[in-house]
């Protein structure tokens, strides 16, 4: 009986190897994030810029206009044919790695679909606020898609009361939110890069209402930041108790190198209102645009003097 057991033991293990089913024929979407058969990208050859609206983490009432915000973001970039914008507001796309859905559209399922990710945009767009969804795999992607893919970072408003814990980030964008000692209240600025095109709208003496920000000491530094503008202290009760910088420092705007990268930031950006005031649309449309192409090379340089 013994050489039958071994042929039945040898027909079960070659049945058992025909019956093996074929590895699954890769859905759609499932080898790369291109579209699917029959589809093409829209978005082929443009400028990309990935919108991150998330306020999930922070406060949930303050910053409503960021709606608002991000719908002018991408309508000033799109009418300049500066820029496409995938405006999202979670921080999944925000990865070197794979992204999926959930349930059926989770790897595997029945209709995986593979989303984009970081290599898809040339620059990444934060209104954000609180500590972020983001993973420590997710932080470091972001960090090397500008320093190391020299790509570009934009900060809107809250993005520097971002991620507080996460210093490599307030390094990369180049200051830390600490307060707005004045509430909304209406500011004088002092331009002091003239020449550099997210100012050709602003001029020293315009007044800009705002949610006017305080920077903490550090990492803000005009060693490594190249400001655009400053608010011009003589109009600003500096006798309140928020504020804390005795230097008259208070950028509103500025660009800086991150590794092979560039970062634009403004505090601007609070009341909707804002959003509507075409100086301030322009300020946001050229700094996309230096984040996305470069340009100029970030000049830092110390304070100047109020004219
Ligand atoms: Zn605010």
């Amino acid at each position: 009986m013994r050489w039958l057991t071994m042929a039945m033991m040898a027909g079960m293990a070659a049945g058992a190897a025909l019956a093996q089913p074929a590895a699954p024929a890769p859905a759609a979407g499932a080898a790369a994030a291109g579209p699917p058969r029959g589809y093409r990208d829209p978005y082929e050859g443009r400028k990309k810029l990935l919108i991150i609206a998330d306020l999930s983490t922070g406060n949930q009432n303050a910053h409503i206009g960021s709606s608002h915000a991000v719908s002018v973001i991408e309508q000033i970039g799109r009418k300049a044919g500066a820029y496409v914008s995938i405006i999202r507001t979670d921080t999944d796309l925000v990865t070197k790695g794979e992204v999926w859905g959930t349930g059926a559209y989770a790897k595997g399922g029945p209709r995986q679909a593979r989303g984009r990710n970081l290599d898809y945009f040339d620059a990444v767009l934060f209104y954000t606020n609180g500590e972020t969804r983001l993973t420590p795999q997710q932080k470091q992607d972001l960090l090397d898609f500008v320093a190391r893919d020299g790509k570009g970072f934009v900060g809107v408003h809250t993005a520097t009361a971002t991620a507080a814990s996460w210093p490599e980030y307030q390094q990369m964008i180049g200051g830390s939110f600490d307060n707005h000692p004045w509430g909304i209240t209406r500011a004088r600025i002092i331009v002091e890069r003239p020449e550099f095109p997210a100012m050709q709208a602003l001029k020293t003496g315009d007044v800009l209402e705002d949610e006017h920000y305080q920077m903490l000491p550090t990492p803000y530094s005009r060693a490594d930041v190249d400001v655009l503008a400053r608010l011009d202290t003589r109009g600003l009760d500096m006798t309140l108790p928020g504020v804390h910088r005795t230097d008259g420092d208070f950028p509103v705007a500025w660009i800086k190198s991150h590794g092979k990268g560039r970062v634009f930031y403004s505090g601007l950006g609070h009341p909707d209102a804002a959003w509507d005031d075409s100086r301030v649309q322009t300020m946001f449309l050229e700094g996309i645009k230096w984040a996305i192409n470069g340009g100029q090379a970030p000049r830092p340089h110390p304070m100047p003097p109020a004219p």
